[in-house]
This record gives C-alpha cells, sequence and structure tokens, in this order.
C-alpha cells in the first residue's frame, strides 16, 4: 500500500490543499510553513471607545491527515489528541492590527506519554504574540521606555514588560 512521507517536503507541497495567492502571501509575510497553511482571511471593524479599528484576522489550518512530532521527544507519528482554539498578533499591516487564530492540537508522545500541544513556527510556546512582534519590542526598547512602546503597539505595560523580561533573561 501507498503509504505518504509526511517528512518529504516534495509529497507535502504535493498533498496541500490548494490556496489562492493572496493566502501563500500572507504565508510567507507570518512565516506560517508546512504542514501549517492560511485557509481564511478577514477583515473586520472593531469599535473601540469612539473610534474604529481596522483588523485582519489570518486563520490557519494544518492537513488533517498528518502525524506531529512531539515537542518533548522528538517522537515521530505522536498521536493528535484535543485542539486548543489559540490566538496570536502578529505585526500591524498597514493600519491593521492582524491577528492568527488557529485549532492548535496536542500530541500525545508514543515514547515517554507525556501530551502536550505542538510547536509553530510563528511563535515560541505560550507566547500570545509572534516572533516578529517580540523582535519589535526589542528593538523599540533600545530608545523607547516599556510605556511608549505599549502605546505605540496598543498593548498594556504588562506584556511589554513580560515580552522583554523574557528576551533579556534568555540572551544572558
Ligand atoms: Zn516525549
Amino acid at each position: 500500500m501507498f503509504k505518504i512521507d509526511f517528512d518529504n517536503p516534495l509529497t507535502l507541497s504535493v498533498i496541500m490543499p490548494k490556496r489562492d495567492s493572496i493566502n501563500h502571501y500572507f504565508e510567507h509575510i507570518l512565516g506560517i510553513s508546512m504542514p501549517f497553511y492560511v485557509d481564511k482571511i478577514s477583515y473586520e471593524k472593531e469599535k473601540e471607545n469612539e473610534n474604529e479599528k481596522d483588523e485582519t484576522h489570518v486563520y490557519v489550518e494544518y492537513h488533517k491527515a498528518l502525524r506531529f512530532t512531539s515537542p518533548c521527544c522528538k517522537e515521530k507519528e505522536s498521536q493528535r489528541k484535543r485542539v486548543h482554539a489559540r490566538t496570536w498578533r502578529a505585526l500591524n499591516m498597514g493600519n491593521n492590527q492582524t491577528y492568527i487564530h488557529m485549532n492548535l492540537p496536542s500530541v500525545k508522545c508514543n515514547k515517554c506519554g507525556k501530551t502536550q500541544v505542538i510547536d509553530v513556527p510563528w511563535a515560541r510556546k505560550s507566547c500570545n504574540f509572534t516572533y516578529e512582534f517580540e523582535q519589535k519590542i526589542v528593538a523599540y526598547a533600545e530608545y523607547m521606555p516599556n510605556s511608549a512602546i505599549a502605546k505605540t503597539l496598543e498593548e498594556s505595560d504588562k506584556v511589554i514588560s513580560d515580552i522583554m523580561q523574557y528576551n533579556t533573561s534568555k540572551q544572558d
């Protein structure tokens, strides 16, 4: 019987669903790579206080036939368990605040039995912001106080200080 080799990028590119070029563009700029893909993009107007804000929402999917490698032991073909609805904030696109949404599956490791959510290429584990968003904060921190960064990026001071704390402590 023909067996799909999920580790072969060529096979993956063949079995991935067909998407429009706009979806490919968002995958490219947001660092969403196989086996993940952009399924849907929507634009919304959010009313905040008296102001209207434009938002871009990017919905990510993965090929449902895929088996994931466990984050703990890198064990291939780990069993997929329940999914967790997650949202990550990405850098603004123009004036639009941009969010990535995905039902992130957890996998049960065949080796150690631990169940964990899988890793994604655009953000670190349990962080609700993309790597690029974090890097922007670190770059701003060279010449701006946290409160000014928070205002510029429309986030809370706590978010900025948490991200700064993580990024400065890992460099020591
Ligand atoms: Zn394991």
